[in-house]
């Protein structure tokens, strides 16, 4: 039988429910259970895929192609769980369904409410999708509590502990205890406010996680419980850690997963094996040296925009024993605008910035702004063989960058940046087509829900880097974007060296590039970032890492050359 766990937040935000929760399912995992992991998020958007990355950071895309909140990234990472579109709720989603069934008369007359229309509703999806033979079930809710669009979950939470039966039911709250320096104090009442808030919407947390930056004394402790209602054995120290890898290592230290097993009578009937994230810790504390990526992009400022990359890469490195640096580039400063263009700065200003780079890797963006900079990067990776690695977006500027450098198409573009460019090299899909054939996706003018997402198959060419890289014919990656490499241009930019390395099945579709005679340049137009995981790190981020590394012993010898 499924157990049920809720986990709020309270005092602020940005405490890191989405990695409690996802390391809580790791260490249940640790001990044998079959787990699962939704997020319900309180905004109106139907999903993040239409807020900017400075709102939300990055948009996470599953298998079968939701746009989702990045802490469904957190999710697959410490659990090597494949999410699902339902495992991501709105309240967009929510009410757009509400209303659906509204206009189609579903109510019978009823008027239609918050309560009880949006809170079934709800708890229709906090179960819906879920397997028979999941044994917990972990619901986070996104938000603080007290926030006034996060109170339909709650109040749907309380309902659900009721209808399934309170003892199958655990609720966990994270709250913050700071230090108050003039106290020379750790300070409890933030979150006794914070439970308070919770009472008064009928939930009396089970176990108080606090997060800390230095060990919670017994008194401190103590006065959690008692003022908070709680066993003092589920006051649970949240410490912060040195690597997000070490959170479960120190949550189950801290007690979290006894307790949680303990609360549903299931105490010492499963051990707990923790040795993949121990070693994971191991390495990254103890690194044998650091591996410099330059990671060109447009919202190099908001790293939360990069969350999977950044773990992608470190996941690699981590494989390696080394430690990641990158060093981030504003796609902007490697471009000046002369009054009615945008032009790359000169080669010094490239040569400051790269000089030191044992990779360069152009990410995944959106819109225009940049383009002209990353193009530099990628023409200056190309011409000094440091590894270069392009995803989506970095795979459309690689190819503009060979069509306008090498294959003599001054004016190549994208039809994203150009609409009219005599050399679409890149484009939508519908504008090569014939008329009559086209497929929906240009012809649909919103934004949300538009793009090519989710996995796809992609064909990898015998002897090629990226077959080799693989190790298999056929490989299924995650998908997010709305134009294409236009396989018009094939011939043309294989007779230049870069290569079509990976395609769809249909053979329209190039989805990996690679350029032959350079040490290491491979891009591809899908991002395989998201199915990278710390104990599995992925094989493309691991490839570009291990050219990394070689790069680094050319850099020492042309030093002391
Ligand atoms: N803007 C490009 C497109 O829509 C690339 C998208 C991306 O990098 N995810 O195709």
């Amino acid at each position: 039988m499924t157990q049920y766990i809720f986990v709020t937040g309270g005092v602020l935000s940005s405490l890191g429910k989405g990695l409690a929760s996802a390391s809580l399912a790791a260490l249940l995992q640790a001990r044998g259970y079959k787990v699962r992991l939704r997020k319900f998020d309180p905004y109106l958007n139907v999903d993040p895929g239409t807020m900017s990355p400075y709102q939300h950071g990055e948009v996470y895309v599953t298998d079968d192609g939701a746009e989702t909140d990045l802490d469904l990234g957190h999710y697959e990472r410490f659990t090597g769980i494949s999410c699902r579109r339902s495992d991501s709720v709105t309240t967009g989603q929510v009410y757009s369904s509400v209303i659906a069934k509204e206009r189609h008369g579903d109510y019978l007359g009823a008027t239609v409410q918050v309560i009880p229309h949006i809170t079934d509703e709800i708890k229709q999806r906090i179960v819906a999708d879920v397997e028979e033979d999941i044994d917990f079930l972990i619901c986070e809710a996104g938000g603080t509590v007290g926030d006034i669009e996060g109170q339909p979950y709650l109040e749907a939470f309380r309902q659900f502990a009721i209808d399934v039966g309170r003892k199958n039911v655990l609720f966990i709250h994270l709250t913050l205890v700071p230090y108050i320096a003039s106290a020379a104090e750790l300070k409890t009442k933030p979150s006794q406010h914070s439970v308070k808030e919770l009472l008064s919407l009928g939930i009396q947390p089970d176990i108080l996680l606090c997060r800390c930056d230095r060990p919670i004394p017994a008194s401190a402790k103590h006065k959690l419980a008692l003022f908070c209602n709680i066993k003092p054995e589920c006051v649970i120290e949240a410490l912060d850690v040195e690597t997000i890898y070490e959170v479960p290592l120190s949550y189950s230290l801290a007690g979290l997963d006894s307790e949680v097993t303990k609360y549903f009578g299931l105490e010492s009937t499963k051990p707990v094996n923790l040795k993949i994230w121990q070693d994971i810790v191991t390495n990254c504390k103890y690194p044998k040296g650091e591996v410099r990526i330059a990671v060109v992009g447009k919202y190099v400022e908001c790293k939360d925009a990069y969350k999977s990359l950044i773990e992608a890469l470190t996941h690699a490195c981590i494989s390696y024993n080394y430690k990641l640096r990158i060093d981030w580039i504003s796609a902007d400063t490697l471009e000046i605008s002369d009054g009615n263009r945008t032009v790359a700065v000169d080669d010094s200003i490239l040569y400051e910035h790269l000089r030191d780079a044992q990779g360069v890797l152009v990410p995944g963006g959106y819109g225009e702004r940049g383009t002209v900079g990353k193009i530099a990067a990628i023409t200056y990776a190309r011409e000094n063989d440091i590894p270069f690695f392009g995803i989506c977006l970095g795979m459309q500027l690689a190819v503009i960058e060979i069509a306008r450098n090498l294959a003599g198409l001054q004016e190549a573009n994208s039809s994203e940046f150009s609409p009219s460019t005599p050399h679409p090299v890149v484009g939508l899909l519908e504008e090569w087509e014939e008329q009559g054939e086209k497929q929906t996706r240009s012809q649909e003018s919103d934004l949300g829900g538009t793009m090519r997402l989710g996995v796809q198959e992609c064909k990898l060419s015998p002897g090629s880097l990226v077959h080799k890289i693989y190790n298999q014919d056929v490989i299924r990656e995650r998908h997010r974007h709305r134009y294409e490499v236009n396989i018009a241009y094939k011939d043309k930019m294989e007779a230049v060296g870069l290569k079509i390395t990976g395609i769809s099945p249909d053979g329209k579709l190039p989805e990996m590039v690679e350029l032959v005679g350079h040490p290491w340049f491979v891009a591809m137009q899908f991002h395989p970032e998201f199915k990278s995981q710390p104990m599995t790190p992925h094989p493309v981020f691991k490839a570009f890492i291990k050219a990394a590394l070689e790069r680094a012993d050319v850099l020492k010898k042309g030093k002391v050359a």
